[in-house]
């Protein structure tokens, strides 16, 4: 089959099957106020992973898991080839893991997504030259241990098995000891991938903003992953009675940090091409109704799609600090607490996503991803990019994240003809 032909492919998706599967995971780790907690390598996670493993092995695939914990399966090329091929694979894939009270798309819809995906091709005949590999990656959301993205940060080598083997929780739970709740049995394959031995890579994810649903179209193809840095500043002021101090006599640390933050508001509008601001994060002390607030520690975070543009925001956020301080009499300190590079996107992963939209009859949009994912560490071994369906109202990472079920099946489809073509050309 020519990358063409691929226009042509009969692919059928399964709504009835993927509306399970994503049933079936809502149920793990579901809590009272509808939200899903499933945090890496928890017991809750274990459950989904071996569902989803079971879907796998019934979907054809041979399924094995690697040093990380990463559960990696493959659909044979057409000489048979799975694991021992000359020609590279194309990989899809996401994680299982949800920050706390999340919703059950993210992450979830590219993982059974792909494994319906895959079944399409079964049903629809398909037969590629290159091998296709599904990944569920450990730990995205970063919300058990120190960092999040850590299945794929592993299989780029952005950083160490040893590393991530040896993280420790709040709890003092030991990565290596915690991957017990998996129960995997039998040697694991390496995690890290070379470059170049993947041909591509795309990720099946719901968007988790309201560009699509407000501009009508049916797919995104993701171009860039914004970078992201955080600030830790704390201002000093001066508590003092909320009744007896007169306002010019006064050195509010509230009144600093709210200055900054309508700052990091102004400069953020102001540098443009999609960066954005947040400060999400305040701790007032004394934090007494009737007290003048003497000390505030704030978190901003600031994400662009390009360095450049990460950079002139992060550095009027920093440098805005010094005037702030001089006219409020308060003592400021600021430290770095990351930096992450924004991930540019590979144009034949990019292109193949149009063409399978525009082979499914769909709408597409080229756009940026605001949110970090595994995408953003495969792309520094691989062509990678991803496929992006409407949320609902822009929700995510609560329990209303939702997408219409006709918009998940477009996605699959989507990915499926998206994987014929990466595997075909
Ligand atoms: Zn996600």
């Amino acid at each position: 089959m020519s990358a063409t032909a691929a226009g042509k492919l009969d692919i059928n998706v399964s709504e009835t099957q993927l509306l399970a599967d994503l049933e079936r995971l809502g149920r793990i780790g579901l809590g009272a106020d509808g939200g899903i907690t499933r945090r890496a390598l928890s017991n809750e996670d274990a459950e989904a992973r071996s569902y989803v493993a079971e879907r796998m092995r019934a979907a054809g695939l041979d399924v094995r898991h690697d040093e990380v914990g990463n559960l990696r399966a493959r659909r044979p090329a057409r000489d048979g080839a799975t694991w021992n091929t000359r020609s590279n694979v194309v990989m899809t894939g996401s994680h299982l893991d949800s920050v706390p009270s999340g919703g059950k798309l993210d992450g979830p819809l590219g993982v059974v997504g792909a494994v319906c995906a895959v079944e399409a091709l079964n049903a629809a005949g398909v037969q590629t030259e290159r091998p296709i590999e599904l990944v569920v990656f450990v730990g995205e959301e970063g919300s058990r241990f120190k960092r999040g993205t850590i299945g794929s940060a592993a299989l780029s080598g952005h950083v160490a098995v040893a590393d991530v083997l040896a993280l420790v929780d709040p709890d003092g739970v030991i990565y290596r000891n915690a991957m017990a709740t998996y129960g995997d049995s039998g040697a694991a394959i390496p995690a890290r991938v070379e470059r170049g031995s993947v041909h591509a890579f795309v990720e099946l994810h719901v968007e988790q903003g309201g560009v699509l649903e407000s501009s009508g179209t049916d797919i995104g193809a993701v171009t860039t992953i914004a970078g992201l840095v955080q600030h830790m500043v704390t201002f000093h002021g001066d508590a003092n009675h909320a009744g007896a101090t007169p306002m010019h006599l006064r050195r509010d640390a509230l009144l600093a940090a709210a200055q900054w933050a309508l700052g990091i508001e102004r400069a953020a509008r102001e540098v443009g091409g999609g960066a954005v601001g947040t400060v999400g994060k305040l701790t007032v002390e004394p934090g007494g109704k009737n007290i003048i607030p003497g000390r505030v520690d704030a978190i901003c975070d600031l994400r662009a799609p390009t360095p450049e543009l990460l950079t002139a925001l992060a550095g009027f956020v920093i440098s805005s600090l010094h005037g702030i301080g001089e006219q409020r009499g308060v003592e400021i300190e600021q430290q770095l607490l990351q930096r992450v590079e924004p991930g540019p996107m590979h144009e034949l992963a990019i292109a193949a996503v149009e063409r399978a939209a525009a082979a499914a009859g769909l709408s597409s949009l080229r756009m940026p991803s605001g949110a970090i994912h595994d995408a953003l560490h495969v792309a520094e071994v691989a062509p990678a990019s991803m496929i992006f369906v409407p949320s609902i109202g822009g929700k995510s990472h609560c329990p209303t994240e939702a997408t219409q079920p006709r918009d998940l099946v477009r996605g699959v489809d989507v990915l499926a003809r998206t994987l014929a073509i990466l595997a075909n050309e």
